[in-house]
């Protein structure tokens, strides 16, 4: 598919892209603020537009190969090519990006607890270094690790499994991806509720299928109804993807509704559950986790992915895994055997230790994160609240706010800035407050839901509180507009 036709190298030069545009942090604050605004207005723009995309890569491929001649077939994997970019990614990487440039930027958009791994997690992973476990682990993850997970899943989610249905992965983002790619394929649907984490979707186009996308809003809690779920089955769904507590609404499935969800999954022999509970301990009362798989007929059915990423705040570590019966797991641990092999063993051992030595729900480092958690949570809603056009109920669980903000950016015309124009959707409208309150949030749409935006509350105390003062300033009626008062 990716034919050389030519290629001539004559020498190669180097060259720093141009993007740089403000690289001295002492010029004037004025001046300083101004030539940020311009090169966040530049960047945004060159990742939201084609032409923009096309652009940067010219100038990439112009910067890096000045005096190469080559004459490559470049098409590629039209799935690939059809898959969007993290939104969350790319705005995490951006607001690092400008802080490093010396902008004053709060970054609120990255999905990663701001604490640290806990000692003895850390600890094991350098004993693992030091002590030379650092080779090849077996492909499906180290038994004893897969036989602590087995036991965290009888515990803890009245669940059984055996260590053969296990599959450890670099990451629960490798347990979703293998999960979708080996049971979904052209003709099959896959539901996804809105708002879904971003990779779903990509995921689903990854697998060839059909993605069907449920809406849920503020009135319904961003949970979908069985009603809902009912409506949306046909011969072709193959799988319905869940996550609780959600990422990006915090929302918590009671256990009424997931058995009435669950019930109605069972009627459809086609039809499988991915349950994505990453976010299983990083929840407040009085909502309680309840497993998809307890349910009666539901262990045959369900896939479970799980991890260490924000449990035990080891994102960087890269460890998840997931759960299914034999006849599935065996087909991910063989895809996995040629797309990655095992995950980190020092990684696992860590995770290993965690369990061991802190218990499934990580003891009280983790305890001390959660309430730090609920305690920033509450901040940040009362804070919200007092901002006039801001929507928002108390989320169940994980660390994210995604406030309804239809009235600063919605209806026939959206907000307005004098001196910015129309804000139109929630793109622009973190466009602005990245601009204006030099705050990084992630816009709604990237979850599939426009009203909204996201904002991640794993950040300190103070950056929390110096961002919602920014963003209220932004977002004062004095100069910020609302739909339908223009
Ligand atoms: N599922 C959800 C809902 C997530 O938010 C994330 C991380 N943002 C993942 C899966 C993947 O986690 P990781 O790959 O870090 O284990």
């Amino acid at each position: 598919m990716f034919t050389l036709k030519q290629r001539v190298v004559t020498k190669t030069i180097k060259q720093s892209p141009k993007a740089e545009v403000f690289t001295k942090p002492s010029i004037s604050s004025r001046r300083n603020r101004l030539r940020a605004s311009k090169a966040i207005d530049e960047r945004m723009e060159m990742s939201r537009t084609k032409h923009g995309r096309e652009k940067t890569r010219k100038h990439r491929n112009r910067a890096q190969t000045t005096t190469i001649r080559a004459e490559v077939d470049q098409s590629m994997n039209a799935r690939v090519l059809m898959l969007k970019e993290s939104k969350t990614v790319a705005l995490t990487d951006l607001a690092r990006d400008l802080k490093e440039r010396g902008v004053d930027v709060i970054g609120l958009a990255a999905g990663e607890p701001d604490f640290a791994t806990p000692d003895v997690c850390a600890r094991a992973g350098i004993d693992a270094i030091e002590n030379n476990i650092t080779k090849y682990s077996p492909n499906q993850g180290t038994m004893k690790l897969r036989v602590a997970i087995c036991e965290k899943l009888r515990r803890e989610n009245g669940v059984h499994y055996e260590p053969q249905e296990i599959v450890i992965s670099n990451g629960a983002k490798q347990s979703v991806t293998q999960a979708v790619m080996t049971l979904c394929g052209p003709g099959d649907e896959v539901i996804v509720p809105a708002p879904y984490w971003v990779s779903y979707p990509e995921m689903v186009t990854l697998s060839g299928a059909e993605k069907v996308i449920l809406k849920t809003d503020y009135e319904s809690g961003y949970l979908i109804t069985p009603e809902q779920l009912e409506l949306a089955i046909t011969d072709k769904s193959r799988m319905l993807i869940l996550c609780s507590p959600s990422n990006p609404s915090g929302a918590v499935y009671s256990r009424d509704t997931l058995e009435k969800i669950c019930k109605i999954v069972t009627k459809h022999p086609r039809l499988l559950v991915l349950w994505d509970e990453i976010y299983e301990h990083i929840i407040y009362e009085p909502n309680e986790h309840v497993s998809c798989a307890q349910f009666p007929n539901m262990r045959e059915r369900t896939i479970i992915v799980n991890g260490f990423s924000k449990s035990f705040s080891m994102t960087g570590w890269r460890l998840g895994y997931s759960a299914a019966p034999l006849y599935f797991s065996k087909a991910f641990n063989m895809l996995q055997s040629q797309l990655t092999s095992g995950p980190s063993s020092i990684a696992q051992e860590a995770a290993l230790a965690g369990y061991e030595k802190l218990g499934h729900k990580g003891g009280e480092p983790v305890e001390r994160m959660r309430l730090k958690f609920q305690e920033r949570r509450d901040y940040v809603l009362k804070r919200l609240r007092e901002i006039d056009g801001v929507k928002i109920e108390t989320p169940g669980g994980a660390f994210y706010a995604f406030p309804d903000v239809t009235k600063l950016c919605g209806g026939e015309k959206g907000g307005f800035v004098e001196g910015f124009g129309a804000i139109k959707g929630s793109d622009e409208l973190c466009r602005y407050l990245l601009q204006e309150a030099r705050v990084a949030l992630v816009p709604g749409s990237a979850f599939g839901i426009d009203e909204c935006i996201r904002i991640s509350y794993a950040a300190s105390d103070e950056n929390l509180e110096k961002a919602l003062d920014r963003i209220s300033e932004a977002l004062d009626k004095s100069k910020f507009k609302r739909s339908g008062d223009w």
